[in-house]
């Protein structure tokens, strides 16, 4: 039986096809359509979402699922759901699992899974290099062949710049984008948090801006020289994204993300040693934060992705200096990225859209992001100003590393449709 879909009456938002009025939107057989026949119409299932918006389903180029290898702190199922409660249709997951994805037996494994507990869209990255040891490239060709939609060694930084040039030309070679966590490891030996006031008067290890900036100025060298399109993620430091606005002008082929909690939280959130607040890049200082949104606003910085990265609450309930990196964030990207971005009047409703849904799928090449006709049905229906609370242990995600925890925020995620499938509904 042909499956119908009729989202009815929403103000539909819809920025690739710079569309922004209330109307409705069809999906017929898992694709949009200009409209449905009325016969069509009387079998399909209805959604009214008056007063809410209708946009595309939002797309996440930075996950981390966990599968294989370490399922207790997330798995696709999971994390997939996870993700359908915060109204993403379209994630990409890093190849740091374990073992790592470097090779197509690991990706067809991956493949597997993602075929059968998927509930959205879950697209794979391959390593870089083998291990993600920085030493010998990975069979690139294989992994595209089997599937990725780009590659990156992310959590560790290719040091070797010989390595790392010839990694970038070998992806280019193989039409992928480059995804790079820029990280100097030599200036970051054993540091916790950003290195400044706050490092010191809680007297941890800090890790200085320049680690990054210095990878950072690398990678657009490297694009400069050999064409690769090179995608600096969680961008941190406000030295890079002044780095990339030199880039961009002068047309280099780079792109850059940056987190809802780097343009929302600073350093001075670890307080009394909160591990809730220990990412890595980590968060810095208010000037950073500022000019994440300003490169955000002006193109410099190219979408929102959220680093989703799950960890169990014995892992991260311990020292400051032991706890693991990182934070989920999935569940409440929206509402914290409108309260950052659009409750504070820095961007329309609109231009939060684009940075989390087409923005981000143009990087990795990804079918996904907008509402045109005869793209897949899929679409987040969200209140942009309804309140609530936070409450990591209702979450989808198995785990709860989430420092929203207990706020309340403005903007809830009513229903997530893919493939015209209703895959979340708020109860
Ligand atoms: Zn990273």
């Amino acid at each position: 039986m042909t499956q119908y879909t009729w989202i009815k009456n929403g103000l539909v938002i819809d920025p690739a096809n710079d569309r922004e009025a209330v109307g409705d939107i069809f999906i017929k057989e898992g694709l949009i359509v200009e409209s449905l026949s009325d016969s069509e119409k009387a079998e399909a299932t209805q959604f009214d979402a008056k007063g809410y918006v209708v946009a595309p389903g939002l797309v996440d180029i930075h996950v981390h699922f966990r599968e294989p290898g370490q399922t207790y702190k997330e798995d696709i199922a999971s994390g997939s759901r996870a993700a359908a409660a915060g109204g993403y249709t379209s994630v990409v997951c890093m190849p740091n699992t374990s073992p790592v994805c470097d090779n197509a037996g690991t990706l067809e494994r991956i493949n597997n899974s993602i075929e059968k507990e998927a509930v959205i869209h879950v697209y794979t990255t391959g390593c870089l290099t083998l291990g993600m040891k920085g030493e010998a490239l990975a069979p690139t060709g294989q992994l595209k062949q089997a599937g990725i939609v780009a590659v990156t060694d992310d959590g560790l930084c290719i040091q070797n710049n010989e390595i790392m040039r010839r990694a970038v030309e070998y992806a280019t070679l193989h039409k992928l984008p480059i995804m790079d966590h820029c990280q100097d490891g030599s200036l970051t030996e054993n540091a916790v948090m950003h290195e400044g006031e706050v490092s010191l008067k809680l007297g941890l290890k800090g890790w200085p801006r320049a680690a990054e900036d210095i990878i950072v100025a690398r990678n657009i060298i490297l694009s400069e020289l050999t064409g690769a399109r090179i995608h600096m993620q969680h961008v941190s430091s406000y030295h890079s994204v002044e780095l990339l606005r030199i880039a961009k002008a002068k047309g280099i082929n780079v792109t850059g993300e940056a987190s809802p909690h780097h343009i929302e939280f600073t350093d001075a959130c670890i307080g009394d040693y909160n591990t809730l607040f220990k990412m890595n890049p980590p968060l810095r200082t208010e000037k950073d934060r500022l000019a994440l949104i300003e490169g955000l606003k002006d193109g410099t910085l190219d979408c929102i992705a959220t680093d989703h990265a799950p960890h169990s609450p014995t892992e991260k309930d311990c020292e400051f200096d032991k706890a693991p990196f990182g934070i989920i964030g999935l569940e409440n990207a929206l509402a914290s990225t409108l309260e950052t971005l659009y409750h504070s009047k820095e961007l329309s409703l609109k231009e939060v859209v684009a940075l989390m849904t087409h923005k981000g799928a143009e990087i990795c090449d990804l079918p996904a992001g907008t509402l045109s006709v005869g793209a897949s049905g899929d679409v987040c229906i969200f209140d942009p100003d309804q309140k609530w609370t936070v409450d990591a242990e209702a979450f989808k995600s198995k785990s709860r590393n989430c420092p929203w925890n207990g706020r309340t925020l403005r903007g809830q995620v009513k229903a997530t449709f893919v493939g015209g499938k209703e895959v979340f509904r708020l109860r």
